[in-house]
């Protein structure tokens, strides 16, 4: 195809807004997919996907769409519908999807408006250079305000209301309009179709029958089946064994040109082989210059992942192996607790991609998992110099600590402004400095804040969405690190630390965390024949005590005390009549206790 009959482009929105279900009716109005085989989120693939109804792993499709030109003829287009994730997990994934376009639909939902997310994406999309079509969603909604957020939407992006398309991914209005408008405004892709072939990975997805199925936009010369390439980040030569396009299936082609989208297939079977974001180009004379930067996922939090039963520990091993086939960010290796048994610290790109992993490891591999806190990257330098990168609590090192740095990220809040007095409140409790406060609307305000990640990934989500009734949303990303006061606290039963509860906090909250945790231990551990001091201390300072009184003959050995409700359900799960005791020192402690203490609140 001739580059000037395509286009390149993805739809980029809040999540909810309808991204998926749009690209659905365009998958129909093309007639790429039949209304027979049509089902709900098409491109959403994975079970999970359907059901959180989110998108995780980017999917791309080929849809042919004809226009009729000025001179009554009708001209044959492919467009290109890039797929990206729409979650801030998965930033770089976002980011190098976005540069396989030459556009985007900024899509907004005409009940909701403007939402963190749909900024994030939005200046991701300008930083990339693309032309926006700005477009209302759900039209056909009896709450939505088209003028309202058209108004919104119009002084975001600097157009006219007017500008602003109207449609419906649920009746399908609008959308033939919408698809005109992708060949009306978006440039056709450009590149030297006698260079060195060049195409940017943006995504490689594991397929169990094929291996690696690699996602590839072409942007100079061509590649075919059967030649040899090169990865410029890895320096490895591959064959191209298949070469096609999606249509909505994989269909083989004999090449792909200049602006064209379209799946590679060599044989690796491990997506770390054939990473997002590197180029790859033709091993003999290929090009020298790669198309920006490749980059390395970085994990950004950390949490270890314990089998509630022990003897599923290899179990847990081959499901994590499995997975990293098809997940380039996942890092794990073997932990093992006194708590909690053997188990993987694994590292994860945020929360979310935690949640997922978790979900997906007991979904598909039937294990049940307890996961400890999450923590973040800290670096600590030590006064004689000496620094440690530390990921988990109990590799804090003793001895004098000259600093700590901790990564440091920039949120942006948007809710109706009501709120604004609460969540200025909230970020102030969470170290936020603010970094400014604009309105979008008279009603609407979006604050940024930079903030801890640690703060973050500490339920911040949740108590953001309480206080403002679930209205405000929230996108962050990482600018860098900073210094803070931060110690680790540990926890001891009888003088022995338990090291899944051992924490890094922020100074200023360690006391609390040390009255809240031996607090709930307290309520938590069965009396023992002798009494057992339960301690929080910072190094050799204990910050907090309680005591568990020695068992007298005429108390019932009742197990637990507090409120465990809302731990039932992990605690049902467990087999029955399985008490697995631990001993810590010469403490006996139902396994049940440590994961209801690591699971409240
Ligand atoms: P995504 O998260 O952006 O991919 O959003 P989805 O396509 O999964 O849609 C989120 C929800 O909005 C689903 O319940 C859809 O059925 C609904 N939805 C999507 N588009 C429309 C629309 O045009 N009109 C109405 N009424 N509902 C829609
Ligand atoms: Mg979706």
């Amino acid at each position: 195809t001739q580059p000037e009959r395509i286009r390149n482009f993805c739809i980029i929105a809040h999540i909810d807004h309808g991204k998926s279900t749009l690209a659905d009716r365009m998958l129909q109005l093309t007639g790429v997919v039949d209304s027979r085989s049509m089902r709900a989120q098409y491109l959403d693939r994975m079970d999970i996907e359907r059901e959180r109804g989110i998108t995780i792993k980017s999917q791309n499709v080929r849809l042919p769409w004809a226009v009729t030109n000025d001179a009554g003829v009708k001209e044959d287009f492919i467009l290109h519908l890039i797929d990206t994730p729409g979650h801030v997990d998965f930033t770089y994934e976002v980011s190098r999807s976005l540069a396989a376009c030459e556009g985007a639909v900024l899509l907004v939902d005409a009940a909701q408006g403007i939402e963190a997310q749909t900024l994030a994406n939005l200046y991701l999309a300008l930083e990339n250079n693309l032309t926006i079509i700005p477009v209302l969603n759900k039209i056909d909604l009896p709450a939505a305000q088209p003028e309202r957020y058209a108004a919104e939407l119009a002084h975001i992006i600097g157009c006219d209301p007017s500008e602003v398309l109207h449609v419906s991914g649920k009746t399908g209005q609008g959308v033939e309009a919408l698809l005109d408008r992708v060949v009306a405004n978006i440039p056709h892709p450009v590149g030297d179709s006698d260079a060195p072939a060049r195409a940017m990975i943006f995504d490689s997805v594991y397929d169990i029958y094929r291996g690696v199925i690699t996602y590839v936009r072409v942007v100079d010369g061509k590649i075919r089946p059967r030649e040899k390439i090169l990865m410029m980040s890895t320096k490895t030569t591959h064959e191209l064994l298949e070469v096609g396009v999606i249509s909505p299936e994989p269909v083989p082609t004999k090449g792909l040109g200049v602006g064209e989208v379209g799946y590679i297939i060599t044989g690796v079977k491990d997506v770390r082989q054939s990473r997002v974001g590197d180029t790859i180009t033709s091993s003999v004379n290929g090009a020298t210059e790669t198309l920006g930067a490749y980059q390395d996922p970085q994990p950004m939090v950390y949490s270890g992942l314990f089998p509630l039963d022990g003897s599923d520990f290899p179990l847990l091993r081959d499901a994590l192996d499995k997975l990293r086939l098809n997940d380039a960010a996942l890092t794990y290796e073997p932990e093992s607790s006194t708590a909690l048994g053997f188990g993987y610290r694994c590292g994860y790109l945020g929360l979310l991609h935690l949640e997922i992993t978790r979900d997906r490891l007991e979904r598909e591999f039937g294990l049940d998992l307890i996961s400890t806190a999450p923590s973040v990257v800290y670096r600590v330098t030590m006064d004689d110099g000496s620094e440690h990168v530390v990921t988990n609590p109990s590799d804090w090192p003793g001895g004098k600590i000259a600093h700590v740095h901790e990564p440091i990220v920039k949120c942006t809040i948007i809710s109706p402004s009501e709120y604004i007095g609460a969540i200025m409140e909230l970020c102030q409790t969470r170290r936020g400095t603010m970094g400014g406060m604009d309105y979008l609307s008279e009603t609407r305000v979006e604050l940024r804040y930079t903030m801890p990640l640690a703060e973050i990934i500490f339920d911040f989500f949740d108590a953001l969405k309480s206080r403002t009734r679930g209205y405000a949303s929230l996108d962050y990303e990482e600018i860098g690190t900073e210094e803070g006061d931060l110690v680790k606290v540990d926890i001891l039963l009888q003088g022995e630390p338990v090291d899944a509860f051992s924490a890094i906090v922020h100074k200023t909250n360690a006391y609390a965390y040390g009255v809240s945790m031996t607090e709930k231990l307290h309520k938590l551990i069965p009396r023992q024949q002798f009494e057992v001091p339960i301690q929080a201390a910072i190094g050799a300072r204990v910050i907090a005590r309680e005591s568990i009184r020695a068992m007298r003959k005429d108390v019932l050995a009742k197990c637990y005390g507090g409120d465990i409700s809302r731990k039932r359900k992990l605690l049902e799960k467990q087999k029955e009549g399985k008490k697995r005791m631990k001993m810590v020192g010469r403490v006996e402690v139902p396994q049940e206790a440590f994961i209801a203490a690591l699971s409240t609140d």
